[in-house]
């Protein structure tokens, strides 16, 4: 296994996640009781951190995350998803048909 990414938002380690799950990335996340599920675990700064457990994947996985484009900006637009041709709305960061990654500009990113 290959750590990819550290966190100390769970939600944003756990977002990874599932993109690279989608692309078919088999991935582990460890310490994921660090923000006290278990009252047995003294308190370090553990931040959960993201595994690709086939270090095969491990350059695709980077390249996954590298073009991923968190759908946090603001100027976003209804985009077309390159794989399958499904108009996908703004608020997805992934084809909700295929999973496929929304690309990193839209199908017309020149005004
Ligand atoms: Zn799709």
């Amino acid at each position: 296994m290959k750590k990819i990414f550290e966190h100390i938002d769970f939600s944003r380690v756990g977002h990874f996640q599932s993109i690279l799950e989608h692309a078919g990335i088999t991935t582990h996340i460890k310490n994921l009781g660090a923000s006290g599920a278990s009252g047995e675990i003294p308190f370090h700064e553990v931040w959960p951190e993201l595994w690709v457990v086939d270090e095969a994947d491990y350059p695709r996985a980077i390249s996954v995350l590298e073009s991923y484009e968190p759908p946090e900006t603001e100027d976003l637009t209804d985009w077309v998803c390159q794989k399958c041709k499904e108009d996908v709305g703004k608020e997805f960061g992934e084809c909700w048909n295929c999973g496929t990654i929304r690309p990193e500009t839209g199908p017309a990113a020149e005004s």
